[in-house]
């Protein structure tokens, strides 16, 4: 599945040539602040099936093997990037065709909060999905 993304002003433009179509959440605390909520997010892809019109692309580091982009224009939160594996992990909503992709997993449920369920049988890991 290609898929076609932007942030909330347009500056940020993203193509995926190849995406699996699956789709994780991830309830860790550090993407409840970035996100407002959880992060739900694409799988991964590798860096070459990604291009980007970027030029407004910030970036935080939130930890020693991760950073995390939004749009310097409109403070959308675009991904996570793993610096070990290169990969990104692209915010879901971005991309406003998704219709063939589905919610499989959910990640970091420990620091899910008590309010917020989804309606999808997922597969539930309490950290990292092993
Ligand atoms: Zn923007
Ligand atoms: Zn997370």
């Amino acid at each position: 599945m290609k898929a076609k993304g932007s942030c909330l002003c347009g500056k940020i433009q993203i193509t995926i040539k190849e995406i699996d179509a699956h789709i994780t959440v991830c309830h860790c605390q550090m993407c409840q602040k970035f996100h407002g909520g959880p992060m739900i997010a694409l799988a991964p892809c590798r860096r070459d099936q990604v291009v980007f019109e970027d030029e407004q692309m910030r970036w935080y580091a939130s930890s020693a093997w991760a950073q995390r982009g939004f749009c310097g224009q409109c403070g959308s939160s675009i991904c996570y990037f793993a610096k070990e594996t290169n990969h990104y992990y692209f915010a879901a909503g971005l991309f406003p065709d998704l219709s063939e992709a589905k919610l499989t997993e959910e990640i970091f449920t420990k620091d899910q909060p008590s309010y917020l369920h989804f309606a999808e049988q997922t597969i539930r890991w309490p950290g990292l999905a092993e």
